[in-house]
């Protein structure tokens, strides 16, 4: 990146959910951003109410969830009943997701609530980002920035973004202004949504699913047990007034039956619309959110369906930004989240509209197994079509997980890494990661940790002894349940992307070396993997030898040990030094700066001069021990100044 547009930030219109939870991930990644905010405050109007598995997962990336979490009501059911006969038809308990998610359930919280919380966290790492009471009234496209006219106190100034990201809303000026159409329609029956306070626990427990879907041919109603209170969101026919606050309270006891105390709390009446834009991306302008797609919000497919699209922009964003990435890789989220959006969540939320009236016989992607219809309702089952072969879906089934497959949000499991346990998400948070399943014991030689774009990690429940030159790289993976969750063969590797997909299973030759992960990732960024210069990367360099031997003012003398397949650990000479053979046997020298490594032949008697350089280690290739002698000249360096 260079040139006068260095160090501007990502602009971003509208600070609703996908606004706020957009900037946390520009932030997460290091970008500058601004947020303009038309309205003084965040908005305190009635709507979302339930925030799904992945968006959690998507907010636990971004270091948002804990002010979620606080403000919500956590939930591991989700209640289906047949208003008629109030009998519960099948309920989707989110506990069968342990083996899938650190987050095996739903929250409610109502998006007044929401948006303040991710605020929160907004404003410790990214203060004064959010700019409240600033109207984007109009932009310019200029070839490496935009500029926005935005609107302060009754005056225009011009600002300077990067990029802009339009996430104002269903009804999008900015949108408007690209002249983008949106095609769709809006549903002649209106939506009322009612919070009441009555006490549903304790003096009159009805023991509802605090989130319960009551179908009904004449009127479907919808129960959420919000953190305090009760919201009831109910069809208004067409031509059907909006009721009085003693209509509302009268018909919710009729729902409940009789409770002591009722009092109505707010309400809100809304139009519902199914409509999607025909293109979401001009130059530098991305549409996200509701200015991209209004799902009819069923099942809370509207809110979070946007955060799908903060989970996908940010990080390509973030690689074209660092130069890690050619811009063709922002081709790739309309590309993704549109199919999501339309025939994924769209068509989703509209089969279970259809279902609520009882107009389908099953809820849609209704499945004999809990497992597949709690992925899926938890919104885990989004699997991206990452590789452009069409090959996207939204649904699984089954009673059982079964294997991970390309595209695919990938399992969020713990493994145990040198310090500690790390799950496979943390892994991936701010890189790629290639995963590969394999036996440590046998030394396969995976590449070096030396690109901050792309880790490598085996997966074994073999762990990397002392010795071998792995530990920077072996995850311990106790009774392989990581392995046995992903489902794959032994020797796989498989590429997680930033967002946590999966990019690429393949077959792995553990001894065959060589960079297949840096492969597929040259071929997703259309760039080489950046390797670190060895002074940024954080590894703990160890010994130039086994043994120090001799040591006066002028040389250090080691001995170096090596059995075979046996390696030293990293480490750097500050001093020239001279090797001299002492048992022979085919070397490996790997580089920490991603260099190609060199293979020697050694032989007893073999002296060789070498100058201080780059971070390295030896490997022992052959079949026999190697033994030299390692004189490290300490004052020859300052002499060569002379
Ligand atoms: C009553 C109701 C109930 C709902 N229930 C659910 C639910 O349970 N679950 C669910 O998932 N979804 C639900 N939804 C949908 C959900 O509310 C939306 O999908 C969500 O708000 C979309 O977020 P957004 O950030 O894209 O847009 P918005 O929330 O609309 O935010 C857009 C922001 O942009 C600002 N803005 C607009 N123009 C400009 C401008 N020119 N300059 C600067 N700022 C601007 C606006 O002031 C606003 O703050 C519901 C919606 C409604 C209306």
């Amino acid at each position: 990146m260079s040139g006068p547009s260095e160090q501007l930030p990502i602009g971003i219109a509208g600070a609703g959910p996908i606004g706020l939870t957009t900037a946390l991930g520009l932030v997460h990644h290091g970008l500058p951003v601004v947020v303009f905010e038309e309205d003084a405050e965040l908005s305190g109007d009635t709507k979302a109410g339930t925030t799904l598995t992945r968006t959690l997962e998507v907010l636990n990336r971004y270091d948002a969830l804990g002010p979620v979490l606080r403000a919500a009501v956590r939930i591991d059911e989700i209640g289906d009943i047949d208003r008629r006969t109030n009998k519960a038809s099948s309920s989707v308990v989110t506990g069968a997701l342990t083996e899938d998610t650190r987050f095996p359930f739903v929250i409610n919280i109502p998006q007044n609530d929401l948006e303040p919380a991710l605020n929160e966290t907004l404003q410790r790492k990214a203060p004064g980002a959010l700019r409240l009471g600033h109207k984007v009234v109009g932009f310019e496209q200029h070839s490496d920035h935009v500029e926005v006219q935005v609107e302060h106190d009754g005056e225009v100034r011009t600002e300077k973004v990067r990029y802009l990201l339009a996430c104002d809303g269903g009804r999008s000026p900015i949108r408007e202004q690209l002249g983008i159409t949106v095609e769709g329609h809006t549903l002649a029956e209106r939506y009322m949504l009612v919070d009441i306070l009555a006490d549903l626990d304790v003096a009159n427990p009805r023991d509802y699913p605090y989130l319960a879907y009551f179908g009904d041919p004449e009127e479907w109603m919808i129960i959420v047990r919000q953190p305090h209170c009760w919201r009831f969101l109910y069809p208004l026919h067409e031509g059907q007034s909006e009721p009085t606050p003693e209509e509302l309270a009268d018909k919710a006891r009729r729902f409940i039956g009789d409770v002591d105390e009722l009092e109505v709390l707010g309400q809100n009446v809304y139009t519902v619309h199914h409509r999607v834009a025909d293109r979401w991306r001009d130059g530098r302008v991305f549409l996200m959110g509701d200015a991209a797609h209004l799902i009819t919000p069923m099942w809370a497919l509207g809110l979070n369906t946007g955060v799908l699209d903060a989970s996908n922009l940010p990080w390509r964003l973030a690689w074209v930004e660092r130069g890690w990435a050619e811009p063709t890789l922002l081709d790739g989220y309309e590309a993704e989240q549109a199919t999501v959006a339309i025939q994924g969540s769209g068509e989703m939320a509209e089969a279970a509209r259809l279902y609520m009236s009882r107009k389908a016989e099953a809820a849609p992607a209704e499945d004999a197994g809990n497992w597949g219809n709690a992925f899926t309702r938890g919104l885990l089952g989004v699997s991206l079509d990452v590789d452009g072969t069409g090959d996207w879906s939204m649904v699984r089934s089954g009673a059982e997980p079964d294997a991970v497959r390309p595209g695919d949000r990938a399992p969020d499991l713990p493994l145990v890494a040198e310090d500690g346990i790390v799950h496979t998400h943390d892994l991936c948070a701010d890189a790629f990661v290639a995963l590969y399943f394999t036996d440590t014991r046998r030394r396969p030689a995976v590449p070096a940790q030396d690109s901050k774009a792309l880790h490598h990690y085996l997966v074994s429940r073999w762990d990397a002894p002392h010795d071998s030159g792995l530990r920077d790289r072996a995850l311990f993976d106790p009774a392989e349940r990581v392995t046995r969750r992903f489902g794959v063969a032994p020797d796989t590797m498989v590429l997680l992307r930033p967002d946590g997909h999966v990019a690429a299973i393949e077959p792995w030759d553990p001894q065959a070396g060589g960079d297949r992960a840096g492969e597929l990732y040259a071929e997703i960024t259309g760039q080489a993997v950046p390797h670190t210069q060895a002074e940024e990367i954080d590894v703990e360099l160890g010994d130039i030898g086994t043994s120090v031997v001799f040591e006066n003012e002028h040389v250090r003398v080691w001995e170096v040990r090596l059995e075979p397949g046996e390696s030293q650990t990293w480490h750097k000479h500050h001093h020239p030094y001279l090797i001299v053979g002492v048992e022979g046997a085919d070397n490996r020298m790997d580089f920490l700066d991603g260099s190609e490594p060199r293979h020697m032949q050694e032989t007893p008697g073999r002296v060789v001069f070498r100058d201080a350089g780059k971070v390295h280690m030896l490997t022992n290739e052959g079949t026999t021990r190697y033994v030299n002698r390692l004189i490290e000249l300490k004052a020859l360096d300052e002499n060569t100044e002379m």
